[in-house]
């Protein structure tokens, strides 16, 4: 709970330190010959364009589109709508910019994540230049183009604004789309969406506010790189398949024990087998079903894909003794686990092989894991060693997972 908690505070953080740096810096209107005031005019290109490149070259075509078509949005409020609303074409654009934003950033929350350089990237990259040449090359046909309406809104615009009905459902569907996705799914993107919808709401919204845009696309540019610079940090220190930290997060939060602490090694048991049985795809879901055991039952301990079908647990704060029933429990829970198999996933690729078998398709049977475990505490780490002190304990623990192995398995032993 604290966790999804935690993942509303960056959008919402944005947002407010967008806002309040308005009121604090901005209440006059900004002077572009004034050096401060053009960097502040300049900020959101900046750091939408930095959005934008790291998102290209980490292969993120959906945080790509959402920076370019946010760097659009902010370029059409600079050139289009410095000037009074009523006029032509500034109430098109502005129509249209209340509409088709919220209506994109929903496109983006739902389209599925893809590379770049595949056509689906490269379509969501692409999305919003292609929708404004389109727009642009119809009013140059008719300059009339969407006046009525945009007249009407304007004039019709509720809760104070000059947002029309259509562009407030649009924007709460975005909202409360996001809201639900990035609570249930964490994925980083559902974040910055949201963040990005609030952020567009209060501009449109408040559009005659001195310089609102300006501050909230710097927000918003802030927002995508720090989502971005998080999934970076995330490809570098999560395990993929497993979702728990990996082996270099292991030594990084090692660099930062003080005190005691104890580590265990947990290894499955006669997991090659499990390979050869059941096929690496099972295999696999092994692997994520241990993690995510690990991660439930070693309370006070963070788990951590050590490599392979190893992981490693590690206690601050406590001693070897401290651990011995939390690592009994994860054994046991491990032990208890019954994974179902279902016959298909053991069906033969060959399919004259197969065939005889396929009516067996719906049976069941279930595959038992078994963990064996060594754990060491830091009071086992000799001071004056040439080894630092943690590979020292991490040894000993690996020594007693030997010795674990050798009597029998799906045991634990003490250093
Ligand atoms: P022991 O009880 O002695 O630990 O036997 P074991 O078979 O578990 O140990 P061994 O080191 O002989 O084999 C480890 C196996 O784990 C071999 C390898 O294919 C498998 N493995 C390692 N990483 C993965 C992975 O990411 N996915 C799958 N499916 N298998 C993996
Ligand atoms: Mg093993
Ligand atoms: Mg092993």
């Amino acid at each position: 709970m604290s966790s999804t908690i935690f993942r509303l505070v960056l959008p919402l953080s944005c947002a407010a330190t967008a806002l309040l740096l308005r009121y604090l810096l901005a209440d006059q209107p900004l002077n572009s010959t004034s050096q401060l005031d053009f960097l502040l005019l300049q900020l959101p290109y900046i750091l939408l364009g930095l959005a934008t490149l790291m998102a290209l070259l980490t292969n993120h075509a959906l945080e790509a589109g959402i920076s370019i078509s946010l760097l659009c949005a902010y370029w059409l409020i600079q050139s289009f709508l410095q000037s009074p609303l009523n006029s032509q074409p500034a109430s098109q654009i502005f129509y249209l910019l209340t509409l088709l934003s919220p209506a994109l950033l929903i496109t983006y929350a739902l389209l599925p994540q893809s590379s770049c350089l595949q056509l689906q990237g490269l379509l969501a990259i692409l999305l919003t230049p292609l929708i404004i040449l389109f727009i642009a090359g119809l009013l140059v046909i008719n300059q009339q183009l969407f006046l009525a309406s945009a007249t009407s809104a304007l004039s019709n615009g509720l809760m104070g604004t000059y947002l029309s009905t259509l562009s407030w459902l649009l924007y709460f569907s975005a909202v409360g789309l996001c809201l639900g996705l990035s609570l249930y799914q964490q994925q980083s993107i559902h974040n910055s969406v949201l963040g990005c919808s609030l952020m567009s709401l209060i501009t449109y919204g408040w559009i005659q506010l001195n310089s609102v845009s300006a501050f909230m696309f710097s927000g918003m540019g802030l927002l995508l790189c720090i989502n971005l610079t998080i999934s970076l940090l995330q490809i570098g220190y999560r395990d993929d398949l497993t979702q728990i930290g990996n082996r270099r997060a292991l030594q990084q939060t090692a660099k930062t024990l003080r005190g005691p602490y104890s580590v265990a090694m947990v290894d499955a048991d006669y997991f090659k087998k499990i390979n050869d049985q059941f096929g690496h795809e099972l295999g696999d879901q092994a692997l994520r079903v241990i993690a995510s055991l690990l991660a439930q039952t070693a309370e006070g301990g963070k788990p951590f894909r050590y490599g392979g079908e190893e992981f490693c647990l590690l206690f601050k704060g406590k001693t070897e003794q401290q651990v011995l029933d939390t690592l009994e429990a994860c054994r046991q829970a491990i032990a208890n686990y019954d994974m179902v198999v279902r016959d298909k996933q053991q069906r033969p690729k060959n399919l004259k092989q197969g065939e005889p078998r396929r009516g067996a398709s719906k049976r069941k049977s279930n595959l038992r894991l078994t963990v064996s475990i060594g754990v060491a505490s830091s009071d086992k780490a000799t001071s004056g060693n040439s080894i630092n002190p943690f590979e020292q304990v991490l040894k000993s623990a690996d020594k007693a997972l030997y010795r674990a192995k050798a009597s029998g398995r799906n045991c634990i032993q003490a250093a």
